[in-house]
């Protein structure tokens, strides 16, 4: 403290020194007298911001940054906390505001709480009106898939549509199933299942690309409904300080993200991704459409372009190099073989996307690992001009290709991703759901490159980090608490759970803020706290860098700070 006083009072000096007086330079914000982690590395920290208008314009000690800025408004920071605004570099963020509007399924601890809550909807509904949920997880209930008899008592007039946590299965009524023709004689999608009892009659649980036999009958959310789900999203973001989303709505949302933000409505900045599924032409279509309405690239962008390998690991849809160490006969589905996949992935790179794949199983990963492999390959044989790259990670992989999630990954895989640049996008909040049954599912050798962020970094691999959000909450206190802790809210494991696994909260915070600004080219833009950065910042309300782990599950932000305004203040 003496110390610091000291340099305060050399600094004063310093400036009261040499008359005439300065004038300071108006801003239109100072924070002052906190603990700024610039996230620069894993150790900087500074005392005071300037923002003005939507950059920051200096970082440094207090005394030096209030001798020459005089701030519109300025903030004592009373010692808290500062870091970057959160960057969610994976949600489903139309789908969770949706969520908002129906049937909410998370945190059902039995069967009989879900049925609870669907009977509750139930009432409210007219005949042959949809009930539509999200968020069941039979894990919770002992592990046993629920079928369309607890639900045809409930709702006999009403089709119900009830989507599991991790999106990939669907349990349905007997009034659904009818609506959609499923029966005893329809035979299972390509890349999907209909799950049948002993009969061979339909038990209402549709997996993966089976669950599009009934979600096609779905009616559609009016442009009412999806602007009301917006704004509880957005409202939602603000309140945990998350600043940026790199999110899988798909091309035609980004319509409804420009009506926020004409509105100067948008509180996030938006990575908007497309669908692999789409053609090359139609890509090419939506880029160059895109790209003449002129928007503020920072506020709302195209990324990466976004494809399934396979299903989840709780649905048991994970692609597997060996079957399920709890289901000797089941090691998953691939969405389509190798060939295809790498064809479409050669293609799309040709034509310049970022791509990313959704992988979960060990086989999964590799196949996306191969593809990309290809088009490197397929591009070196083109030219050679990615040498002139300084970054070496950029320049074995100049489009930041991507995996989402890298859930189980082969020990030998973990190379390649680094050999061939590849970003490992983590949702750490996943292992603290699923470490339940991750590994008898996965057995004692597999477990080991589960959910590996810290293996992962350690090959020098890029990990940003996001929620996946419905799947998860997209609190972001959940994600850096299960990244630094492996224990779920409970505090179990005692130690945690692979600890191995555990990360830095200094360097979890980087893999939610300057990482994940990486992963969608944005790293000069944001990300970190330093000069001529996009003012993205939030408060918080305990210092995470020094709090037991536990603490971080009931910090929250004081301020969030969204391109230089304050965009949420808590009522503390
Ligand atoms: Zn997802």
């Amino acid at each position: 403290m003496l110390k610091k006083l000291l340099v305060a009072v050399l600094v004063l000096n310093f400036f009261a020194l040499p008359a005439p007086a300065q004038a300071k330079r108006k801003i239109t914000l100072l924070l002052y007298g906190g603990k700024i982690f610039t996230a620069v590395d894993d150790q900087t920290i500074a005392e005071a911001v300037a923002v003005d208008g939507e950059r920051i314009v200096a970082v440094g000690p207090s005394a030096e940054i209030r001798a020459k800025y005089e701030g519109a408004t300025e903030i004592d920071l009373k010692g808290k906390l500062v870091t970057p605004g959160f960057n969610d570099a994976h949600v489903h963020f139309l789908r969770g505001a949706l969520a908002l509007l129906t049937v909410n399924l998370l945190d059902a601890k039995s069967l009989d709480e879900a049925k609870s809550r669907v009977a509750a909807k139930a009432k409210e509904v007219k005949p042959g009106e949809w009930i539509i949920g999200r968020g069941w997880d039979h894990t919770l209930w002992g592990g046993k898939f629920p079928s369309r008899k607890d639900l045809d008592a409930l709702a006999p007039d009403n089709p119900v549509y009830l989507v599991r946590v991790d999106g990939h299965v669907a349990w349905v009524n007997s009034k659904a199933l009818a609506l959609a023709k499923i029966t005893k004689t329809t035979k299972d999608p390509e890349g999907g299942a209909i799950e049948r009892d002993a009969d061979g009659e339909p038990t209402g649980i549709l997996k993966e690309t089976s669950q599009e036999l009934v979600s096609a009958l779905l009616p559609a959310p009016t442009a009412e409904q999806q602007t009301k789900a917006m704004t509880l999203a957005l409202d939602l973001a603000r309140k945990y300080g998350i600043t940026s989303v790199q999110d899988n709505s798909g091309y035609r949302t980004t319509f409804l993200y420009r009506e926020f933000l004409k509105r100067d409505k948008l509180t996030v900045r938006v990575s908007e991704w497309l669908d692999f599924e789409d053609s090359v032409q139609e890509l090419k279509r939506q880029r160059d459409e895109f790209t003449a309405f002129n928007d503020d690239r920072n506020r709302l962008h195209l990324g990466a372009v976004k494809g399934y390998v396979d299903g989840t690991l709780g649905s048991k849809t994970a692609a597997m190099l060996a079957p399920f160490s709890d289901d000797d006969k089941n090691s998953g589905i691939p969405r389509r073989p190798q060939a295809e996949l790498t064809k479409m992935i050669v293609e799309r790179d040709a034509a310049g996307f970022q791509l990313t794949l959704h992988a979960i199983g060990d086989l999964a990963n590799r196949m996306g690992l191969n593809a990309y492999e290809a088009a490197k390959n397929a591009r070196a044989a083109k030219a050679g001009g990615e040498k002139s790259i300084d970054n070496p990670m950029q320049r074995l992989n100049p489009l930041r290709h991507r995996i989402e999630h890298a859930q189980v990954v082969n020990p030998s895989d973990f190379k390649r991703f680094r050999d061939l640049g590849i970003i490992a996008s983590m949702q750490p909040s996943h292992a603290i759901s699923d470490k339940r049954w991750a590994e008898s599912r996965l057995g004692e050798y597999r477990v080991l490159g589960a959910y590996a962020w810290h293996l992962m970094r350690s090959y020098g691999v890029h990990v940003p980090f996001g929620t996946d959000f419905p799947v998860e909450s997209i609190n972001p206190y959940r994600t850096l608490y299960a990244a630094v802790a492996r224990q779920d809210e409970s505090g179990e494991p005692l130690g945690g759970w692979q600890p191995q696994e555990k990360l830095s909260i200094e360097a979890a915070i980087r893999c939610h803020t300057f990482e994940s600004a990486y992963a969608e080219f944005q790293e000069n833009e944001k990300g970190v706290i330093a000069p001529g950065m996009l003012a993205d910042l939030v408060v918080h309300s305990k210092d995470l860098l020094t709090i037991a782990p536990a603490e971080i599950l009931t910090t929250e932000p004081v301020y969030t700070i969204f391109n230089g305004h304050i965009v949420y203040q808590s009522g503390e």
